[in-house]
This record gives structure tokens, sequence and C-alpha cells, in this order.
């Protein structure tokens, strides 16, 4: 189906696809505008080989206008599971699960009639999103599995690597009472947001059989929380229920959820939705072959009208019926400007709406084909996409330790200072305009140097040091690990870390684990509580407590670029601009890349020291200095004038 077909199909812009419960009865609505018949099968289970399968029935779907097929099915239908059955001129026929299924069965096989108010953990109507300034926030990534998974995490057995995983606040390290783990170690690391790996239902995890492990970019079910990760994966209530009791958990503890959604492709090209209007959904060349943007196959066409739709609709649910904080666009490129603007305006329109986060990859894993004039959100984009739409920032990740591809590169704090060039552009987020980044605002910029892809941060610098033992606490590795950290945390914009960067979490120099091993992802809460990485996690706390005293650190207000200070080499210093001339309160920041000590000239004042490149936090230490100052080797400080 080519642009000008697609765009002839007839348009449904009301808010009722899926199937709408109440107790007398359910409405079923499908778009499949090209289809010529579509019956709506009924069962009892999610699958036929669970005890009690039976089949409840069939209806046949009215043509309702807009493309739109419909049903009432009277009676209360809740925890019933369906399917359709669609034929096409010509007669070909297709069986697929609603996309707009809010639950399902084991394996995502067949939707299931929810009623959403009940499906709810204890106290949900009265969960909130925790108001978090825009200066204080930093991201912390993990995925749902890692998080708890671990042996030694304290949380109860059954509860581990799953939703519930999240639940308890007062965990220990072996219930040791002294050491936390998971999210009561979360309520004093300092950061604000948990950035979840995909939560919705993918495909590649066997639901029915415990022990599958993967990082779910691979979407089946778009608006169905993902069953692996629950107690029970057969009845669909249980899924839902438990991803909401996940998020009330971490906002109870202060804590925003950001959910990283995969909408650029589906993991089977012959998805749900591409059986429903077969040619409509998968963008094409213009010689019919489905594009591979993705590097998985296929990608979703956001460009077409009810593809757009879909996308905002999907957002708007997660925000609305799982109070979700934020969201995170995977390979954000094979979306369209005006798809993300949309669904921006859409998030602004809920009560609160404006603080719901949004940013992603402004890459694609492959070439893609957009139609219709329509432009992809990659860099060049930015001076079009809403200025409250973020990127994650490569070139900051890059400089600060090395390219990701090459496990030898080095970057500005292990061994390759010339990176500095980049640096003094990351330190006001680039809104210099340098490598063509056209930033609006600061908080645009993700600023970070770990994430689930490629190697863990403390991986890199054991590749790029040539080390061989992932687990000594090398001295030189931990002041290049601070140092990164220093940076990254001193920068204005969004700050963002793998979680167990902290405390230099391995994965044993494997950059892509995906698919697993369990043990290889997993959260090691031992290797947390060892005091050489223990004291690395104290540092991380000190910078986040820094940046939430020290708002004009951040550029969370519209602040100016910070004023750079002329030092001699790669040394790089520089103070946040103020109102006023009073040096009193005034920072100034230094970063030696140097293996060696080096000497700055300090800013007229009297200053003390936040953080010396191997303690941090918002009491000020050390001997009063002024004039000039010793920095030690690789290390970040942060000065304070009195
Ligand atoms: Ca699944």
């Amino acid at each position: 189906m080519n642009w000008q077909q697609a765009c002839e199909l007839p348009y449904y812009d009301a808010n009722d696809l899926g199937a709408v419960w109440s107790p007398a009865q359910t409405v079923f609505k499908l778009w499949a505008p090209t289809a010529s018949a579509v019956t709506l099968q009924l069962y009892a289970t999610g699958t036929d080989a669970e005890p009690g399968a039976a089949h409840l029935g069939s209806h046949a779907l009215q043509a309702a206008g807009q493309g739109v097929w419909a049903a009432t099915v009277p009676g209360d239908l809740n925890g019933v599971y369906y399917v359709y059955q669609l034929q096409f001129p010509g007669g070909r026929t297709a069986e697929a699960v609603d996309p707009y299924a809010r639950a399902a069965g084991a394996n995502g096989q067949r939707g299931m009639v929810i009623d959403l108010a009940a499906a709810a953990p204890d106290g949900w109507q009265d969960d909130r999103r925790p108001d978090i300034p825009a200066h204080a926030r930093c991201v912390w990534e993990v995925h749902v599995a890692d998080f708890s998974a671990d042996a030694h995490s304290g949380v109860p057995e059954a509860w581990r690597g799953t939703y519930l995983g999240f639940v308890p606040d007062d965990t220990t390290l072996d219930g040791d009472g002294r050491h936390p783990t998971c999210v009561n170690y979360l309520k004093q690391l300092g950061v604000t947001h948990v950035q979840l790996q995909p939560i919705f239902d993918y495909a590649t995890v066997d639901e029915t059989a415990p022990g599958g492990y993967n990082w779910g970019y691979d979407p089946l079910n778009y608006n169905v929380p993902e069953g692996s990760y629950a107690t029970n994966a057969f009845d669909g209530a249980v899924r839902v229920r438990e991803c909401r009791a996940m998020v009330a958990a971490l906002h109870r503890a202060g804590l925003g959820v950001i959910m990283d959604v995969v909408y650029n492709h589906t993991y089977y090209t012959d998805s749900w939705l591409e059986r429903t209007v077969p040619g409509y959904w998968n963008r094409q060349w213009p010689d019919g072959r489905t594009t591979n943007g993705s590097g998985c196959g296929n990608d979703l066409a956001s460009e077409r009208p009810m593809v757009r739709k879909y996308l905002v609709d999907s957002v708007l649910y997660w925000a609305r019926e799982y109070h979700v904080d934020g969201f995170r666009f995977d390979l954000m490129a094979l979306e369209d400007v005006e798809t993300m603007n949309a669904i921006r305006a859409a998030l602004d329109a809920l009560p609160g709406g404006e603080n719901i986060l949004m940013y992603g990859e402004p890459w694609t894993g492959g070439a893609t084909y957009m139609e219709g004039g329509a432009r992809p959100c990659d860099k060049r984009a930015i001076p079009e996409l809403s200025d409250r739409i973020g990127f994650f920032c490569d070139d900051t990740r890059d400089a600060i330790k090395g390219n990701v591809f090459d496990a030898g590169n080095a970057g500005y704090v292990n061994g390759a200072p010339q990176s500095g060039y980049e640096i003094l552009h990351a330190v006001g987020a680039w809104r210099s305009g340098a490598h063509g980044i056209a930033v609006k605002r600061a908080m645009q910029v993700v600023q970070y140097v770990s994430a689930h892809d490629n190697f863990t941060l403390w991986d890199k610098l054991v590749a790029v040091g040539r080390r061989g033992d992932y687990n000594a606490a090398d001295a030189e590795l931990l002041a290049q690990n601070r140092m990164a950290a220093g940076i990254f945390l001193t920068c204005q914009g969004l700050p963002f870390l793998q979680a167990g960067e902290e405390f230099g979490r391995t994965k044993y120099g494997d950059p892509n684990t995906y698919r697993g091993p369990r043990a290889l992802n997993t959260l090691d809460w031992t290797r947390a509580h060892r005091p050489e990485f223990a004291a690395l996690t104290a540092f991380y706390r000190g910078l986040l407590a820094i940046r939430r005293a020290y708002p004009r650190l951040t550029g969370a207000y519209g602040d100016p670029e910070p004023f750079l200070l002329a030092l001699p080499g790669w040394l790089i210093g520089f103070v946040p601009e103020t109102e006023g001339n009073d040096p009193a309160g005034q920072l100034a920041v230094f970063y030696n890349p140097e293996p060696t000590r080096q000497w700055a000239p300090l800013p007229n004042g009297t200053w003390r020291r936040l953080c010396d490149g191997t303690h941090a936090g918002t009491t000020p230490f050390g001997p009063l200095c002024r004039d000039a100052l010793e920095l030690p080797p690789r290390s970040v400080t942060i000065l304070l004038a009195e």
C-alpha cells in the first residue's frame, strides 16, 4: 500500500477502539477499513493448553463507519479472552489480537476484556506522580528482572525478578538489616526517575516457562504489560495489577517511572497490526519491500494518520492508566517529527502532563523511507521538535570515555584529553551549536556515559585500560569512573546512568547481553556493598546532592551556559552564571584529565571544596583556597565561594 492509498483510507478520530468493558456489556471496535468481514471469537482462557479452555462464542462485527467494525456483546465479559478473524476481498483471511487490547493471556496470543478499575492494587486511586523539580532530575535505567533477581537482593524469592520486586521498601543484602538493596537502596541514592527497559508485552520470553530472559525490544502487544514479570502470566488481570503495584511502590519512594517504548518496529513483520490492515502499518520502499531502519526486520509507518493516532493513544493510555512519569523512545529517529510533537501535545493536555518527560535516541538502526514529506526525529530535527522532547547525547557519552563501538578508543577521562574540545561544549548542554546540534533548552540533552547498550562504564574503562580483571577495585579505573560521573553530573542537561554504573557494574566485557544470560545482567548487590565500590556510590550520591542544592548548575530554568575559565592545556574550568556581583555562594568546577597533578588559577574570592575528586557532598570541607588550586590527577573538583 503506497502513501496515497494509505491516506485515502478513512481516518477514525474517536477514542473508543478496543474492548470497552462495563458490567452490562462490552463494546468491541476495530479499525480495519480494507476488511470485508470481521468476526469476534471469545474464549475462557488465554490459550487452549490451559485447564478450563472453552470457546465461548462468535460474534460478527458490523461496519460502523470510518473504517471501524463494531459489536456489542451483552453480559459481564471481564476476564474473557478474544481474538478477531478477518476476511479480505479476494479470499485472504487473518487472525489477530486486538491492537488496542488492554490485557492478554499467556504469551499474548489472545486479548482479554478487563475491568481496569478492578485490576488495581490497594490504594491505586490515591497514587500520584511525585512532584520532582526539573533541576533535581536524574534517570537510573534498569530492567525489571535485573533489579531484584539476585539471590542476595533480600527480596522474597517469589518476587525476585518480577514487578513485585519493586514493592518491598526495606530490603537489605541477604536481609542483614544494614546494606540496603533495591528500592531501599534507591531511596538513598539521589536519582529521581527509574527508567524501565520494556514492560509492554514482548515476544521472545516464553511466559509459561520460568527462567527466560530478554531485554524486551521485541514488541507484541503495545498496551499490555509483559507477562513474564508477573507472578501469574495466565490470568491477564494479574500483570496489570502487579505492573501498577510496581509503579505505585516507586511513587511511594518518591521516584518517577519512565517507560522505554519501542514504537519503531514490531517483533513479527506479520504483526497483529499488519494483519488487521495489510500493507498499512509497516513502512515500505517505493518498490514495495519492507523497510528495516530498526535493524529488526520492519519499521512502523508513524507518519501515516492511523499509526500516528495509535502511538498517541498508546502513550496516553500508559500515562493515564499506569501513571507513568515519562517515556523514552527507542530509535526515535524512526518516528516522524509531527508524531512526536503530537504525543507531546497530548501529554501536555493531561492534568500535570507537562511534567511527563519525553526523550529518545536520535538515531536509527538502518535506512528507512518516510513518506509524505515527514521528517525523522534525528538531531537535525531538533529545531522543529518541541523543546520538551530530549535526546540522548552520544557526543557527550563518547567524549567522556571513548567511542562505544571501538573497545580500545579512549575519551577525556582515560587517556584522550584532547576530547576536552567536545567536553567544553557538553558543559553548556551543546547550546553552543557545535556539531550542528541546535538545542533550545539544556534539559533536552540527556547527558550520560552508559546505558543498556554497549559496554558498562566499568567494562569500557577495563577495555581501554587493558586490564584483565573485572572484579579488581583498580584505583586508576575508580578515579576514571569518578571523573566520568563528575563530568556528566556537573554538565547542564538531564543526567542519566545505567543501573549499577555507580558501583562499577560489570558484564565481564560482554557489550550486548540482550538475550541473557540472566546472571550476567542481574544487579550484583554484593558488589554494590564492597567497600571500594560503595565508596564510588557515595561519590555519585554526593554529586547528586550538589546538583539538587545548586539548580544553576543544571541549566534547568533557562540559565545561560556556564562561564568558561581560561586554563592551560586540556584543563577545563567554569562557573555557572549568577545574578549580581556577590561571589558568595558561587560555584567553580574544574576537570583535570591528566594522570598528574595540575595547577589552575582561581577566580576572585575565597573558596572551599564540595568535591575534591574523591569525596563529594553539600558540606564544604578542607582548607580555604584562593588565587590558585592544585587539582588531583584525573579529577573533578567543585568549589564553593564563601
Ligand atoms: Ca510477552
